[in-house]
């Protein structure tokens, strides 16, 4: 018997690297780029094809 690993596979959309996920990766999951260490989105997912798009910017000053 083979077993069959499905990997889901995206596209940086910053620096165009593959970045691998999980196979149970949710839609609006945000996942790091390991190349460029941008946080990205899921923000589709079809098959084996995952769209990630970039996480909008995280105000860091939220105290005050
Ligand atoms: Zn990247």
């Amino acid at each position: 018997m083979l077993a069959i690993i499905v990997t889901m596979k995206a596209i940086c959309p910053i620096c165009d690297a593959p970045v691998t996920l999980s196979n149970d990766v949710e839609p609006s999951e945000v996942v790091t780029c390991k190349e460029c260490s941008s946080r990205l989105v899921v923000e589709s997912i079809d098959k084996q094809s995952v769209t990630l798009i970039q996480a909008p910017d995280i105000e860091e000053d939220w105290g005050e």
